[in-house]
């Protein structure tokens, strides 16, 4: 069959008559060989949502042991049938990084890798799975090779990507004053994108390249959820993203320039002034 970036594949995404029932089914994924235990480098960047055996009735029963990443348009890739493991969750990868092993765990005839792309992101069970598995899914081949296409945002692109890209930064604390999220990468956005850089040591090019989508998803991962209070004696990077957003110098410590800072951004959103990071002051932050 078909080559595709070095694997075999074996099992094309689509209608089917399934190896061991041989019942007529909708597969959901594509069938990738290389050889058994063979490394799985990751096709594209993200963050690992899930690492490991996939337990019946958790979205990832009969997958054995899979990894499932979020990518940079909010999409869960899933690698399965893995031999092992060599990822965690959160931790944030990048494309080609070695995720694992070639297996034949779960529900299996042999040893392949079978990779998927859900179109729902979430964190936990059922990590995007639905029943109707033709709509809830894409196809995995036509996705990897479109994402190639833009795989770098830069001054002058357009459109959705450039969209998501400028929402991220503003969420983030890096605004954009002038034109907000317009969906046109210019002069406003690549500064945005080099402050970003900056603030986090990477290369500072202005062009949105594999390390900056995977530091991106990062940090939009961790204000995807509200992790409880954050108050004076908080640390760490969600302090900084909060420091942005309210400008208080970010240095990660929650300090008393810091309350203060919280305590006006309450006062000009009406909401309630204590200088500590509630749900309803995250909800405004983040929501
Ligand atoms: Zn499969």
């Amino acid at each position: 069959m078909a080559e595709f970036r070095g694997y075999t594949i074996t099992s094309p995404y689509g209608n089917r008559t399934h190896p061991i029932s041989n019942s007529s089914t909708f597969h959901s994924g594509v069938d990738l060989v290389k050889y058994h235990k063979a490394p799985i480098q990751a096709f594209t960047s993200g963050t690992v949502i899930y690492a490991g055996f996939g337990n019946s009735g958790t979205g990832l029963g009969g997958y054995g042991n899979v990894v499932l990443i979020r990518d940079r348009n909010n999409r869960e890739q899933l690698y399965a049938h893995l031999n092992s493991v060599t990822v965690s969750k959160g931790q944030t990868i990048g494309q080609n990084q070695v995720i694992g092993y070639q297996g034949s765990t779960g529900y299996v005839t042999g040893s392949h890798l079978h990779f998927e792309v859900r179109k729902i992101v979430e964190m936990k069970p059922p990590y995007g799975y639905r029943p109707d598995k033709k709509s809830s899914t894409l196809n995995p081949i036509a996705y990897l090779n479109n994402f190639d296409l833009d795989d770098l945002l830069e001054s002058g692109d357009s459109g959705s990507a450039v969209r998501k890209l400028q929402r991220d930064l503003i969420k983030l604390g890096f605004s954009l004053p002038k034109f907000g999220a317009d969906g046109v990468f210019g002069q406003e956005t690549e500064s945005a994108v080099r402050s970003f850089q900056s603030a986090e040591h990477l290369a500072v090019d202005g062009i949105v390249g594999p390390n900056t989508n995977a530091k991106l998803d990062e940090q939009t991962t961790l204000v995807s959820k509200y992790p409880g209070i954050i108050k004076n004696g908080s640390r760490g990077d969600i302090v900084r993203i909060i420091q942005r957003r309210v400008y208080a110098k970010a240095d990660g410590i929650f300090g008393t320039q810091t309350e203060k800072k919280v305590r006006e951004y309450q006062q000009r959103n009406a909401l309630k002034v204590d200088g500590i990071v509630g749900p309803k002051t995250w909800d405004k932050l983040f929501g």
